[in-house]
């Protein structure tokens, strides 16, 4: 088998186990490697991933159906049969839906798994979103609790505008929303703040930065008659290089009015989250609960550190490499090539991503698959792929690799190109991915569907 981190050894070599290389190390990639070694143990699998920031633009929480048309969906599962019957739902069905969703029950301690109905969770825009799958530390945000709650953001982190999102939320809402704004102790001269507040959390120390050489480009933004330590006042709480979570408890206390939970933005730790949440909600005796934020999202990094220990709990190889060159013939792969080898895997994955990534790449002459060169649906004349207006519907979004029942990638002609390649997650087209907010239930069906089917 590979080496861990450098995947060196070439495995060309014929072995008794059944192998299986997983390309992608996004949510679909993680969900087939896990899936094949979860359906056969005894099968060699291999995950592919290169060193990127895809789970940084990762909410945490899993979406399976949030929206039909502009309709908030509330059973997912209900309301497939509303979706085109080449969907990824409607060919692989509910049963296989329902049996990925219970493996990621079951190999990660998330919510919502009670109930087919989607739970509502506030975002740090201020909307209502539908999710069908949330960590624990977001449990106490949802808005289907009927109790007021408190958001406190911290100046440090003006993606999350606490007074804006509660006067939105509380205008859907039949409860009180209040909100104030905390700064973080300690100094941060970072932007995005996410990453230095969770490590400051996580080791209990507030982050003392640099002021005289501030991360974020101040030339220009300091008036003349001001110096730089004085433009970067908010963003110093103080306590510099002391503990972090007992001050923040000092700063949070005093706000609290009969509030039953309190949200923050989501920072709250990254390696010892549920130690920072818990210490938090026991010193406030609140429920503590954090609202996602954008890029990089700390619930996206978190969940990859959980799918990676579920992957190496099961026996998956993570190798970081990425495809250099195949082999195919005769309907089949037959050799993938690295930079650190070569693999005959008997079954591949392709769960690449689509054009948000380098899943899919665009030039003069159309939409391309690049590693295998699969055929990607699209219309022939390049001014069909938008609608004429911003709202109509863009073929664009859809664009993907159209596959058969098997997730095998079909040729322009519909017939399957290779036997052993199954393709899986955002890379599939047909699907408006952000409008059904569907990427991660997509993901989870098609990526449990290809590693199950790629073992024997
Ligand atoms: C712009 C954007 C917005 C998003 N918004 C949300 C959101 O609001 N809520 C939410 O929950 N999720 C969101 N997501 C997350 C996303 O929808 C999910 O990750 C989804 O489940 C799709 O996952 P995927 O694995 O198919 O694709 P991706 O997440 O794109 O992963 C594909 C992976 O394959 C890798 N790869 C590509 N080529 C190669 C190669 N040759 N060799 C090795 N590796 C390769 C890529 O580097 C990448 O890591 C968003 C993602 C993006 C990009």
């Amino acid at each position: 088998m590979s080496d861990q981190q450098t995947g060196v050894e070439d495995t060309t070599a014929p072995t008794d186990s059944p192998s299986v290389l997983v390309v992608g190390g996004g949510f679909a990639g993680c969900v087939a490697a896990l899936a094949a070694a979860r359906e056969q143990p005894a099968a060699a699998v291999e995950l592919l991933v290169v060193a990127d920031d895809r789970f940084d633009a990762h909410s945490g929480t899993v979406d399976v159906l949030g929206y039909t048309g502009d309709e908030p969906v509330e059973v997912p599962l209900d309301a497939l049969g509303t979706l085109p019957a080449d969907h990824p739902y409607r060919q692989l069905g509910r049963d296989r839906l329902r049996a990925a969703l219970s493996m990621f029950d079951a190999a990660l301690d998330y919510r919502g798994g009670a109930t087919e109905r989607n739970a509502l969770a506030p975002t740090h825009a201020g909307r209502v979103r539908p999710v069908a799958r949330y960590p624990a530390g977001m449990a106490a945000g949802l808005v289907s609790r009927d109790e007021p709650m408190r958001l406190v953001g911290f100046e440090q982190t003006p993606d999350l505008d606490a007074s804006f999102v509660a006067d939105r939320l509380a205008a859907q809402l039949p409860y009180e929303v209040a909100a104030n704004t905390v700064t973080f102790p300690g100094t941060v001269t970072e932007y995005p703040s996410g990453p230095v507040l969770a490590a400051a959390l996580d080791e209990d120390e507030a982050p003392s930065g640099d002021v005289g050489q501030p991360d974020m480009d101040l030339a220009g933004a300091v008036p003349p008659d001001m110096d730089a330590s004085e433009a970067m006042s908010p963003m110093m709480g103080g306590d510099d290089g002391g503990p972090a979570r007992d001050p923040l408890v000092e700063r949070v206390r005093p706000l609290l009015d009969t509030e039953g939970r309190v949200g923050f933005p989501a920072v709250l730790g990254l390696t010892d989250h549920d130690t920072v949440r818990a210490e938090l909600a026991d010193a406030l005796h609140a429920d503590v609960f954090e609202v996602p934020l954008g890029p990089p999202s700390i619930p996206g990094r978190r969940l990859e550190r959980r799918l990676h220990a579920a992957l190496t709990d099961a026996g998956v190889t993570i190798t970081h490499d990425t495809v250099t060159d195949v082999e195919t013939g005769d309907g089949r792969v037959r050799r993938v090539s690295l930079s650190g080898g070569q693999r005959a895997a008997e079954s591949v994955v392709l769960a690449t991503g689509d054009l948000t990534g380098p899943g899919l790449t665009t030039d003069r002459t159309g939409i391309h698959e690049p590693i295998f060169g699969c055929h990607v649906e699209l219309p022939d004349d390049r001014s069909d792929w938008t609608g004429s207006t911003p709202l109509s519907e863009h073929p664009l979004v859809r664009a993907g690799v159209s596959v058969d029942t098997d997730l095998r990638p079909l040729d322009s002609s519909g017939r399957p190109e290779y036997d052993n390649l199954r393709v899986a997650g955002r890379l599939v087209g047909g699907v408006d991915y952000d409008a059904e907010q569907s990427a991660d239930g997509v993901a989870l069906v098609t990526g449990h569907a290809a590693g199950n089917w790629s073992v024997p």
